[in-house]
């Protein structure tokens, strides 16, 4: 990737509001400290988080709720996980299942960055300018504002004329034509704002714990790049609003319910039965993927392709091999 860009060494770190007091996140000692009114070392903080899961904990873990009351505890679970989860998901975190969420993380140190990658960094530049330098490549032509589905490509795909793998990243479902039902997904309503600060929250993300706040959090762009001091009395800041995804909105984080999971299985039956068509990228596999996550997974797909018998073939014969 640094091929194509460079990257200036930015550490991403959150923070949350609860109650009027403002917490770093993902919960680490200083969160726990913080909350809990005290100055615990870490082995302390470890045996009172230990002591709070246990007593709360109710047995089976089966949903949200209690899978992460199992973790860390009645009172960190209310203040930081119960609000925000059921802003986002719009539901009683007791009816969502466990694998909504993987482990928390909790760090017993104070280490507050929110990834624990090694590297970490942005783009130079910015991301469209990245992509543009990959995409400016002899053998990569671009056509936008065409629509998968209006295009000549499915006919191609049908009747088997077209001869070059093809990589489907729009929706899995829609695909299919819906033929097993829609698969669920949330959306996001951005509400833009322009104030009249040159700094309005020290920091790029704040989330709201509480379920009173309507909005998840609130982005502040500026701080996304610290070593760009912009000397202007105004901020642009971003609330995020949690909703269901209807017909076309910009699906953004699959639901996984029962039900889309039993619908998902059966799409990728059929997805994996096809012979010329791959799904890629976070609608094509309906999984919520990051950035570094995305581009290992289609790194991964290039690859698969690469190996696959019948794209060799092909490749070998058109080069008389
Ligand atoms: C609100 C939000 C915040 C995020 N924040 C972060 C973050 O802070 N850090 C991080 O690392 N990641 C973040 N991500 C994740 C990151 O944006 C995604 O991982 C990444 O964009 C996924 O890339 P993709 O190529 O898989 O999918 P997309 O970027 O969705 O690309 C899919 C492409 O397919 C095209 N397409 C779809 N249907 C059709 C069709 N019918 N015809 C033609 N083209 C079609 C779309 O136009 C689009 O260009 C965030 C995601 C969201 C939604």
């Amino acid at each position: 990737m640094t091929g194509f860009t460079d990257f200036f060494p930015y550490e991403h770190r959150a923070f949350t509001r609860h109650r009027g007091v403002t917490y770093p996140l993902p919960i680490n000692l200083q969160t726990i400290n913080q909350f809990f009114g005290m100055s615990l070392s870490p082995e302390q903080a470890r045996k009172l988080i230990e002591n709070q899961a246990a007593s709360s904990r109710t047995g089976s873990a089966g949903n949200l709720r209690d899978r992460a009351i199992a973790e860390i505890g009645e009172p960190l679970y209310e203040a930081f996980i119960e609000g925000y989860t059921a802003k986002k998901w719009q539901m009683d975190p007791k009816r969502l299942p466990a694998s909504t969420i993987s482990r928390l993380p909790v760090r017993l140190t104070f280490d507050s960055r929110y990834f624990n990658d090694v590297h970490q960094g942005l783009p130079a530049s910015d991301y469209a300018s990245w992509l543009q330098r990959i995409a400016s490549h002899p053998f990569i032509d671009i056509s936008l504002g065409t629509d998968f589905f209006r295009s000549s490509l499915r006919t191609h795909i049908a009747d088997r004329s077209l001869n070059v793998p093809v990589v489907y990243t729009g929706p899995l479902d829609k695909y299919f034509d819906f033929e097993l039902g829609q698969l669920g997904w949330r959306t996001l309503d951005f509400e833009f704002q322009r104030v009249a600060q040159p700094d309005f929250q020290g920091t790029a993300v704040m989330n709201e714990a509480d379920i009173d706040v309507p909005y998840t959090r609130t982005i502040e762009f500026r701080h996304f790049r610290p070593d760009h001091e912009v000397p202007v009395a105004e901020s642009i800041i971003d609330r995020e609003f949690s909703r269901s995804a209807e017909q076309g909105d910009e699906p953004y984080y699959p639901i996984n319910s029962a039900d889309d999971r039993d619908r998902l299985s059966g799409y990728r039956a059929r997805a994996e039965s096809l012979q010329d068509v791959y799904f890629g990228g976070r609608l094509g596999t309906c999984k919520y993927l990051d950035m570094h996550m995305a581009i290992a997974s289609a790194l991964t797909l290039v690859e698969r392709i690469a190996n696959d018998r019948s794209w060799v073939a092909v490749a070998n014969e058109e080069a008389g091999v």
